[in-house]
């Protein structure tokens, strides 16, 4: 093993290239949401399928109400979801409701609130003058057939689930969810929360990194705490490459550790695993190769609860989204400013800070330490950090100055993590 450093993007491209992408699938649409499309989407029909009307009202000649107000004869009425049977002539109407159809022979919509009825509805008094094409909505105006509704590699949220459903894309191709396992491992983990035997801590990493899969949209397998043995880490490791798309281990990877983790990575992986010491602080120490059988991408994450999640923001996360298809692998990284001194020490390394993130009132994001204490082990300013601050080797950045900021939650950009202002009255 070297101990060279290797440089932040020389480690990711390494660990992008073992994460190849994953066959698309056909998957329900509502299995999708989340999914990138592996195809394109081509319209089997016009969207709205036929010409609806757009308001409650009477469905008309245009030219019967030149001169207004005009009387018609109603000759009938259309609820959304019934075929029109009728044609509207000379001098008459139907009554119509939003999304039905507009019979043959019309061409135009009065809305109710601009007419009244005769002779128990019989006939109807057009009171203005209706252009045509008034409140009609023409078949093919969102979407016309054969046109590409979205291409190849759109992520699908909810407006795009539903714009697949309205042309009858369903099922769809996509690259499905992956089946990430995840596992702790240090004999002195525990996850019993009864009263701690002395020696041993609670495993924090394995449910913040299932949360994090979880929370990119991966379906999370709980592979446990193994111990410092290396029999359960085989077995743990071989029995989920089979079944996992890749695997995420905390722990074991570190100069110092007694072996077995990567002892067994480098036994299952053929000799493809690579152990590192990432140019950057926290999260230093990585381990990345895939295994022997199936290929499946193992990344060993350092230990320390802050490294091993700054690990899976570098390293996890875009390597998942490659796999699943992603276009973009990263998070948004903005040029952001410093509104307190971020100091660190000159160690050759880039420093990772964990800040809180806003956008000010100049419309700029700012960033604070979130918490004083920024050591690997001290897992609270990460909870309550939402951004990344990357301060290059040196002395750090001052107050006022600019600094790289990468977003790890651009929806939850508020000052604090309650999002009110530090000294702000709580409404
Ligand atoms: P290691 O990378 O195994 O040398 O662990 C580095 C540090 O992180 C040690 O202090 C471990 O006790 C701690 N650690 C390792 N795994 C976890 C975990 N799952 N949860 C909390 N702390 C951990
Ligand atoms: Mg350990």
């Amino acid at each position: 093993m070297s101990h060279a450093l290797t440089p932040l993007d020389e480690a990711q491209a390494f660990v992008l290239a073992g994460c190849l992408r994953n066959k698309p699938r056909i998957l329900a649409l509502d299995e999708a949401l989340g999914c990138v499309l592996a195809a394109d989407v081509v319209a089997r029909h016009e969207v709205p399928p036929f010409a609806t009307s757009a308001m409650d009202g009477y469905a008309l000649r245009a030219d019967d109400t030149v001169v207004a107000p005009a009387t018609l004869e109603v000759i009938g009425s259309l609820l959304a979801g019934v075929a029109p049977t009728m044609t509207v002539g000379p001098g008459q109407a139907v009554r119509i409701m939003t999304g039905a159809p507009i019979p043959p022979g019309a061409d135009g919509v009065c809305m109710v609130e601009r007419t009244r009825t005769e002779d128990g509805d019989r006939r109807v008094v057009i009171e203005v003058p209706v252009a045509r094409g008034t409140a009609l909505r023409h078949a093919g105006e969102d979407i016309s057939a054969g046109q590409t509704v979205f291409a190849a590699g759109t992520v699908l949220g909810p407006g795009h689930l539903g714009v697949l459903a309205s042309v009858g894309q369903n099922p769809v191709e996509v690259y499905p969810r992956l089946l990430v396992g995840v596992l702790s491992t240090g004999d002195e983990l525990t996850d019993d929360t009864a009263a701690l035997e002395p020696g041993k801590i609670r495993d924090a990493n394995r449910h913040s990194l299932l949360a994090m899969l979880r929370a990119d949209g991966h379906d999370a397998v709980d592979l446990g705490i193994v111990e410092d043995q290396l029999e359960p880490i085989r077995h743990v490791l071989s029995e989920a490459a089979g079944r996992c798309d890749a695997i995420v281990t905390s722990g074991g990877v570190s100069v110092g550790d007694v072996d077995y983790v990567k002892v067994v990575l480098a036994e299952l992986s053929g000799g493809s695993m690579r152990w590192m010491q990432v140019a950057i602080r926290p999260a230093k120490p990585l381990a990345f190769g895939t295994l022997a059988a199936g290929g499946t991408p193992v990344f060993g994450l350092p230990g320390n609860p802050v490294s091993a999640l700054v690990s899976y923001e570098l390293f996890v996360r875009p390597s998942l989204r490659q796999m699943g298809g992603h276009l973009e692998l990263h998070r948004p990284q903005v040029l952001g400013v410093a509104d307190e001194e971020l100091r660190r020490r000159a160690d050759g390394l880039l420093h990772l800070l964990r800040v809180r993130a806003w956008f000010g009132q100049d419309g700029r994001v700012h960033v604070r330490a979130s918490g004083a204490a920024q050591e690997s082990h001290l897992l609270r300013a990460m909870a309550e950090s939402n951004a990344l601050a990357l301060v290059p080797d040196g002395p750090g950045v001052g107050a006022g100055d600019a600094v790289e900021v990468m977003l790890l939650q651009a929806g939850e950009m508020g000052p604090t993590p309650t999002g009110v202002a530090p000294g702000a009255p709580v409404p």
